[in-house]
């Protein structure tokens, strides 16, 4: 049994995926080109704003658009300690401070109700997260960015598609990240990332950041990078883009087979009523995690844990100092020790599943 198949999804597009390369290589178009400003059109009206721009990789989206945003030194930015290190990464990399809230226990998300406790006069930005693809509760965050003035930026990275208050992930905040890492819901044959905005004057400086500053070739207004979206890795995106809403609702489906197998024995994943979930994990919650993971190895089926030490406890923001420590986010804490994801693709078979179910019900009995 595969954690994430991804070959099973290939071999079920072969021909579209096959033809988009093909027929980039034949117009040597690789950099910028048509392809990129298609998929740029198709993603922002998928998500339902306005404008969006092809990126290198989904950290990148998150870097951009914090500097675009003119967040810099001595500037704050609030985000979870419950997340994949990049979430954190990019506001150190924009000379700017992160500060944790901690997460509500249920749906591993930024908590809104510890968010104003963090806010001083330096905080410029909060970042929630859609983790595992179900949306931060994001009208009391939204509330809490009008009446201090913020910038919100989603850290959508895996959660394209989903839906709260029947809006797209992405249209909700100022600005919305994507990556299409291979693994994401919406995934490239390697790297790739995009932000998706309402805001035109945000969607062209992102535009200029990605390509060293520059907006006509050869004449650079500021610093930027080399942070384009392959042409090549747009058409396969753009091929599986129609694709996407049922591979989503796929994984909704085994979701909803794992949640009628598991209920009884473990804590399924908690949904809010508002928003649904892409799945991009099938995340479950128990107390003896270690043993349950080593089990479920020695029978061969593969989890993993997103993610072991929460971003507080991480060395890389440990040695910066920022004054954190244990006990500080004592839910991150304990959903790091407790959390572990089971396989999850759009194409994983029932049998499967059923495999899975049985052997996590045996493992649990053991103890
Ligand atoms: C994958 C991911 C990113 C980074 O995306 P890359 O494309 O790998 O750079 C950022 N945040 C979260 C929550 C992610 O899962």
């Amino acid at each position: 049994m595969e954690f994430i198949d991804l070959q099973a999804q290939y071999r079920s597009i072969k021909k579209e995926i096959d033809q988009a390369i093909g027929d980039t290589i034949e117009s040597s178009d690789f950099i910028l080109g048509e392809q990129v400003k298609n998929l740029e059109k198709e993603i922002s009206s998928y998500c339902e704003a306005g404008y969006a721009v092809g990126l290198n990789s989904g950290s990148d989206a998150l870097l951009f658009s914090l500097q675009a945003y003119g967040i810099s030194s001595g500037d704050e930015v609030i985000t979870t300690p419950f997340s994949f290190v990049a979430t954190a990464e990019t506001i150190v990399l924009c000379g700017a401070k992160p500060v944790f809230a901690d997460i509500d226990p249920k749906t591993f998300n930024i908590d809104p109700a510890k968010i104003e406790a963090v806010i001083t006069p330096k905080t410029k930005a909060i970042i929630p997260v859609h983790l595992y693809g179900q949306p931060a509760d994001m009208d009391p965050i939204m509330d809490i960015e009008k009446k201090h003035n913020l910038v919100v930026i989603e850290d959508a990275a895996q959660a394209i598609g989903a839906l709260y208050r029947d809006k797209k992930v992405c249209s909700i905040g100022h600005i919305g990240c994507l990556s299409f890492y291979p693994a994401k819901n919406l995934g490239a044959y390697g790297d790739g990332g995009m932000v998706v905005t309402n805001d035109q004057a945000i969607a062209e400086k992102i535009s200029m950041l990605r390509n060293h500053g520059s907006k006509k070739k050869y004449y650079h207004e500021f610093m930027g990078d080399s942070s384009r979206l392959d042409n090549i890795q747009a058409a396969i995106l753009k091929a599986k883009l129609p694709h996407l809403d049922q591979w989503n609702d796929m994984r909704r489906k085994i979701a909803h087979q794992y949640n009628t197998l598991l209920s009884k024995y473990v804590a399924i994943p908690f949904v809010l009523p508002h928003v649904t979930p892409v799945y991009q994990q099938y995340t479950i919650r128990v107390k003896n995690r270690d043993f349950l993971q080593t089990e479920l190895h020695k029978n061969n089926i593969p989890t993993a844990v997103h993610y072991p030490l929460p971003l507080h406890l991480q060395p890389v923001f440990q040695n910066m100092k920022l004054g954190y420590q244990p006990g500080d986010f004592p839910e991150s804490e304990k959903a790091a020790q407790e959390v572990v994801s089971l396989p999850m693709y759009p194409e994983l078979s029932s049998t499967d599943q059923k495999i899975v179910a049985k052997e996590i019900i045996n493992s649990l009995k053991q103890k």
